[in-house]
C-alpha cells in the first residue's frame, strides 16, 4: 500500500496530473483548527457546488443574479465591480439617489446647530428625505450573501467598490481574494448629541460596512484588502466643525454572529475598522461573537482593530503599523486574547482602550521588536481605567500560530 501511494504521488508529480479542483482556491475549505470558524460543522462555503453553480461575474447585476442562484454556489468576481451602478449598467452618483427634496445644501441649512441647536437629533421632512434617499442607495449597494457560498476574486485586481456585502442570517460563507474600496454612504446623518471623547460636539455617522456579518455562523474572510481609497476620510470636508464621515466599518461582526475567522487581510486607511458587538445592551450577543483575527495587517487605521463586546476573540499574529488612536477596544463582557502580534510605531499605552471591559490577556506581543505587555502599559498610563490581565479562556483553535518576530514582514491581502 505504501509503495502504491508513493508511486501514485510520483506519477502525479511527473505528469502534472492532480485531483480535480485540488489547487482551485474557490474550492478550498477552512482548514481544521484555523480559528473559530473551524468549530462546529466547520466552514466550506460553496466548495461542494456542482459545475452549474459556479458563476463568473463582472458587473453588479451579474453579481446580484449569482447571489440569488441556487446553492451551494461559487461566485468568482472578475475585475472591479462598482456597486453604485444601475441594473442597466449606468453608473450612479450620489445625486442620482436623492429624493423627496433632499439636497446636501438643504440638509446643512436645516440642521445647522446655529438654527437647530445641539439638544436633539434631526427630525422633520428633510431628515425623512435623507432616510428615503439612503434607502435608494441601500437597495443598490447592499449585496446579500446566502449560506453555502464562496465569493472570491478571480484574477488580479478583483474587487468591489462602494458595495456592502451583507452576510446576514447565513451559515457557512467564505469571502476571499477581494479588494473592497470606498464603501461610502451618500447620506450621512448629523447627530449633534453624539460626542467623541476629547473632540468638539456632534458627529456625522454613516451606515454601510464593506462586509457585515450578522446573525450568521461559520464565516471565513480571508486574503482580502479593505481600504477607503480612492476617497479617504482625509479628503472629506468638515461640516458643523466635524468630519463629514461617509464610511462606517470595514468588517463588522454583530447581532449574534458567531464562529468567524478573519485571516490574512489588509485593513488600511480607515476610521472604524472592525466592530465585534454593536451594543452594550444586546440580548443576543452574550455567548456569541467568537472570532479569530490572525495574520492581518492593520495599517493607518484609527480605531477598532478590533473593538469587542461580549465575545471570546483571539487576536494573534497580526501586524499593526501607522497612525492609529487605539487598536484593541475592550468592551463590556469581552474576552480578548491578544497573542504574538507585532506592533510598530504606535505608542504602547495607546494600543489598548478600555470601553467598559474588565479583562484581556496579552502574551508574546512585540512593540518595535521588543517584548512588551500592552495591557501593563495601558494600566500604568491609565490607572483609573485599569484592566485585569486574564481573559478567562485559552484559545485552542490556533493553527499556524507563530512567534511574533516572524510577523514583522507579514504579507497579506488580496492578489496572492
Ligand atoms: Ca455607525
Ligand atoms: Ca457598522
Amino acid at each position: 500500500m505504501r509503495l502504491f501511494v508513493s508511486a501514485l504521488v510520483l506519477a502525479c508529480a511527473g505528469t502534472g496530473v492532480v485531483p480535480a479542483h485540488a489547487h482551485d482556491p474557490a474550492r478550498q475549505v477552512l482548514a481544521a483548527g484555523d480559528g473559530w470558524a473551524s468549530a462546529g460543522p466547520g466552514t466550506s462555503g460553496g466548495a461542494k457546488a456542482p459545475a452549474g453553480n459556479v458563476h463568473v461575474v463582472r458587473t453588479r447585476a451579474e453579481l446580484v443574479r449569482a447571489l440569488a442562484a441556487p446553492g451551494p454556489r461559487i461566485i468568482k468576481v472578475r475585475g472591479v465591480i462598482d456597486a453604485n451602478t444601475a441594473d442597466d449598467g449606468t453608473p450612479l452618483r450620489c445625486q442620482d439617489y436623492e429624493t423627496d427634496g433632499y439636497t446636501q445644501a438643504a440638509y446643512f441649512a436645516a440642521y445647522d446647530p446655529a438654527v437647530w441647536g445641539w439638544e436633539r437629533e434631526p427630525e422633520g421632512p428633510l431628515e425623512e428625505a435623507r432616510k428615503a434617499s439612503a434607502k435608494k442607495q441601500e437597495a443598490t449597494i447592499a449585496l446579500d450573501v446566502p449560506g453555502d457560498t464562496t465569493i472570491i476574486g478571480h484574477g488580479r485586481g478583483a474587487g468591489i467598490t462602494g458595495g456592502s456585502l451583507r452576510i446576514h442570517n447565513a451559515r457557512n460563507v467564505i469571502v476571499r481574494d477581494l479588494t473592497f474600496r470606498d464603501t461610502r454612504d451618500c447620506f450621512p446623518q448629523w447627530d449633534p448629541t453624539d460626542n467623541s471623547p476629547g473632540s468638539p460636539p456632534g458627529n456625522w455617522n454613516s451606515l454601510y460596512d464593506s462586509v457585515s456579518v450578522q446573525r450568521s455562523e461559520n464565516v471565513w474572510v480571508d486574503h482580502s484588502t479593505f481600504t477607503d481609497q480612492p476617497n479617504p476620510d482625509s479628503a472629506q470636508p468638515l461640516h458643523f466643525g466635524r468630519p463629514y464621515q461617509v464610511h462606517d466599518g470595514q468588517l463588522d461582526i454583530t447581532n449574534g454572529a458567531d464562529l468567524v475567522t478573519v485571516s490574512r487581510n489588509v485593513f488600511a486607511e480607515h476610521g472604524k475598522t472592525m466592530l465585534i458587538g454593536s451594543s452594550n445592551s444586546s440580548t443576543v450577543d452574550p455567548g456569541k461573537l467568537r472570532v479569530s483575527v490572525h495574520h492581518n495587517v492593520f495599517r493607518d487605521v484609527l480605531e477598532r482593530a478590533p473593538r469587542v463586546r461580549f465575545g471570546q476573540v483571539h487576536v494573534y499574529n497580526n501586524l499593526y503599523e501607522g497612525a492609529q488612536t487605539y487598536s484593541w477596544g475592550v468592551g463590556v463582557q469581552s474576552q480578548v486574547y491578544a497573542q504574538n502580534n507585532f506592533v510598530r510605531g504606535i505608542a504602547p499605552e495607546e494600543v489598548v482602550y478600555n470601553w467598559g471591559g474588565t479583562r484581556i490577556t496579552d502574551v508574546g506581543n512585540l512593540a518595535n521588536g521588543r517584548p512588551l505587555s500592552f495591557v501593563d502599559a495601558h494600566n500604568a498610563a491609565f490607572p483609573d481605567k485599569a484592566l485585569g490581565t486574564d481573559a478567562g479562556w485559552t484559545p485552542t483553535l490556533n493553527r499556524g500560530l507563530e512567534p511574533a518576530h516572524r510577523i514583522r514582514h507579514l504579507k497579506a491581502g488580496a492578489h496572492r
